[in-house]
């Protein structure tokens, strides 16, 4: 971060500053007092567990010089430090009131990618291919909501041409919030799923929801969206004058002729009179659709195919998400980051598309899913038995539906192992793993499914 005067903190929050002297600087902005360096402001926010308030002096002790509450116990208790106190209404608000002041001084196009599946790993390759001409800066990880958001645009630095960040959200609202602070000049849709329905009811409200991103685009602004989503075609073409719509089946920026290799993916992208060979280093049908979003935004960028090409195969997945890992003869497709209906779609595909003696599925519950729990289960279930799916082994509560439709589909119930925990999950593949076997492991993130994929890699 480049330095911040105690000043320009005080008239973006709207704050009152109580100690301290309005020419100091800050040299950065910590939300967590382990983590707060040398003459950093900390600003406590209150989470699930713990109220960052209550940290005040922690923070202190490890270097901050200012420090921003919204409680009068803390003001009080500060007077015999040498801090810089600022008091505010709200502290989460004045997080995003610094970062949305913070990100006006860059005069520089942002990116923001939103969705219901793909927003990392699109978000990423966006980076690499803007990697080839520009410093780019970029959501690290998957600090995607309203703490996530202000932290990576604190990471800009005046060296920074170009900066692509990832939207996340559960609900109404939350968009709005981070559109507002990153004001981006490109949108990125890369299709919507049925993830955070529990909170929004439909799918029509999620989309609802993420073209909030887009709701004051004015005629220089660019969307760029996957035309083969139902409902992101839907998105009236008057919001801007200039659209990307990419596609396997519809769009102008197509990928064609698809060839599906083991650990990766290639394809021809045709655009105007242009053809040209992508590979990936990725595999999935999905993870085409995602370069071919990345590369829209290339093309708006003036990035030359060949470098975008270069690019794409350079790139590898985030950790945790469809890593393919051999150990010997056996295959484990490694996709235990998250899971909703869509994803898993895209991982039973990649499983099925593997060439192996034996698949395997061994899938937990999608977690966020509200009234539509069951029926997303069941349809996974019936996904399973007509992918022909060897064996299946079932994690939690939920996924028991995946278990009970896939018999209904057809599939043996000697092929199908319901269990209650990982444990017994990891019991039931030490017993019955053979040579060239390829494993799909993949849950919601609170089903921790890293368990297994730990336990096989020690096991096989
Ligand atoms: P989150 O909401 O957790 O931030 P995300 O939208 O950032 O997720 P990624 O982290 O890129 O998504 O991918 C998570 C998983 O979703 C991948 O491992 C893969 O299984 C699946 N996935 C990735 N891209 C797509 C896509 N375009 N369509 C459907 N599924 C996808
Ligand atoms: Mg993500």
């Amino acid at each position: 971060m480049m330095e911040l005067l105690i000043d320009e903190i005080v008239r973006a929050t709207e704050g009152k500053l109580i100690k301290g002297n309005l020419k100091d600087k800050v040299m950065g902005i910590s939300t967590d007092s382990r983590k707060v360096k040398k003459d950093e402001l900390f600003i406590p926010l209150k989470g699930e567990k713990y109220d960052g308030e209550d940290f005040v002096k922690d923070a202190i002790d490890k270097g901050a010089s200012a420090v921003i509450t919204a409680r009068l116990d803390n003001v009080e208790c500060l007077k015999d430090f040498s801090v810089n106190v600022i008091y505010v209404n709200e502290t989460l608000e004045a997080l995003h009131k610094i970062a949305s002041y913070y990100r006006k001084k860059f005069n520089i196009p942002f990116i923001a990618v939103t969705g219901s599946s793909g927003k990392t790993t699109t978000k990423d390759m966006i980076a690499q291919i803007l990697s080839k001409k520009y410093k780019v800066l970029k959501t690290e990880g998957n600090f995607n909501n309203e703490i996530g958001l202000p932290l990576t645009i604190f990471n800009l630095e005046d060296t920074h041409q170009i900066a692509v960040v990832e939207m996340g959200m559960n609900g109404f609202g939350e968009i709005r919030r981070l559109k507002n602070i990153a004001e981006p000049q490109v949108a990125v849709f890369t299709n919507i799923g049925v993830a955070h329905i529990e909170k929004l009811g439909s799918r029509e409200n999620i989309l609802k929801a993420k073209t909030e991103l887009i709701e004051n685009f004015k005629e220089e602004n660019v969307i760029v969206l996957n035309a083969d989503d139902d409902m992101l075609s839907k998105i009236p073409l008057q919001y801007s004058s200039k659209y990307y719509r990419y596609g396997i089946k519809s769009g102008e920026i197509k990928a064609c002729d698809i060839e599906k290799e083991e650990k990766d993916i290639k394809y021809t992208l045709k655009y105007k009179n242009l053809a040209k060979e992508i590979k990936l280093s990725v595999p999935g049908i999905h993870n085409v659709y995602n370069s071919l979003a990345a590369i829209c935004v290339g093309l708006e960028f003036g990035i030359n195919v060949e470098d975008m090409a270069e690019a794409l195969k350079d790139f590898q997945p985030g950790k945790m998400r469809l890593n393919i890992i051999k150990i010997g003869d056996i295959k484990i497709i490694d996709d235990v980051y998250n899971a909703n209906p869509d994803s898993m779609k895209a991982a039973l595909s990649v499983l099925r598309d593997l060439p192996a003696k034996r698949k395997i599925a061994v899938l937990g519950d999608m977690l966020e899913l509200g009234e539509y729990a069951v029926e997303a289960h069941k349809e996974i279930g019936k996904l399973v038995a007509d992918s022909h799916i060897d064996i299946l082994i079932t994690s939690g509560d939920m996924s028991k539906y995946i278990a009970e439709e896939s018999k209904v589909c057809g599939m043996k119930e000697n092929n199908i192992f319901v269990c209650n925990t990982n444990k017994e999950v990891n019991e039931i593949l030490k017993d019955i793993i053979k040579e060239g076997d390829s494993i799909l492991v993949k849950g919601s993130r609170g089903m921790k499914m890293e368990q297994i994929v730990q336990f096989l890699q020690e096991r096989v």
